[in-house]
């Protein structure tokens, strides 16, 4: 029953009760059948054993939430090929939102400095992930939003597996491929339009996903991300051709 446990050895690291607490206290996982549980431990057990978690001002690290992070992440990469989180190293775990330094040239060429608060970060290439522990137990009280900032953060990881972060995540079939980015970018459009009208008439945009998927492509797949594994009906309920690729690239076979 447990033969994969001696195929992966880092997986012994992995406490039955440990992974059995991280299993009930994540919501997301309430849906996942035995098999895919099975194969979610495993790849939690391989994650554990590449990453290196940093704890800053002041967080603390425990079991616990190195599972809770460690099995958000490897949940969207389930079907995925399985060095699809190969490549980076490091989790830095903030206890809150954190100060970044933004360098950005305006379209005058005019170069502007400032600070930004985030919840996380994904670096889009070998860099680390960062992230605010209290949004990740906000999430976790509230599992099925459709916001979570681990599967946001994640996401960005997947999308920049191919060598680029653009919301065009690795589709090795060409005509897969196409129709992934005829899909993306008619409802990203679709979405920008229904920003920018809100914006107009100084309202506050009602979408069926956050509005922020309307900031670029690879924020679009981000928050789509979140949407898929947290509140899919929104999903399909903003764009049912989008929820389709979806299903498809996270189920493996696209
Ligand atoms: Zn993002």
């Amino acid at each position: 029953m447990f033969g994969w446990l001696r195929r992966s050895p880092p997986a012994a690291t992995l406490d039955d009760d440990a992974w059995d607490r991280a299993c009930r206290e994540l919501r997301l996982l309430d849906a996942l059948p035995e098999a895919d549980l099975a194969r979610l431990r495993s790849r939690v057990a391989r994650f554990l054993a590449e990453k290196q978690f940093h704890a800053t001002h002041g967080q603390e690290i425990d079991v616990r939430l190195r599972l809770i992070v460690a099995t958000q992440c490897c949940l969207p990469a389930l079907h995925l090929p399985e060095d699809t989180l190969s490549g980076w190293r490091d989790v830095i775990l903030y206890p809150g939102a954190f100060r970044a330094r933004r360098h950005e040239h305006d379209e005058h060429g005019v170069a502007h400095e400032f600070d930004e608060d985030l919840i996380g970060e994904a670096d889009e290439q070998s860099g680390p992930i960062i992230l605010s522990v209290a949004d990740i137990e906000a999430d976790l009280a509230e599992p099925f939003s459709g916001v979570n900032v681990i599967l946001h953060e994640i996401a960005h990881k997947i999308d920049a597996r191919d060598g680029a972060c653009d919301g065009v995540p690795a589709i090795p079939d060409l005509e897969a491929r196409r129709q992934w980015i005829r899909v993306m970018q008619a409802a990203f459009d679709g979405l920008r339009a229904e920003v920018e009208a809100a914006d107009a008439a100084d309202a506050e945009p009602e979408t069926a996903i956050d509005p922020y998927a309307a900031e670029a492509p690879e924020e679009f797949f981000a928050v789509a991300t979140e949407a898929y594994f947290s509140d899919p009906e929104a999903l399909r309920a903003f764009d049912s051709a989008v929820f389709e690729e979806f299903r498809k690239f996270y189920a493996g076979a696209r």
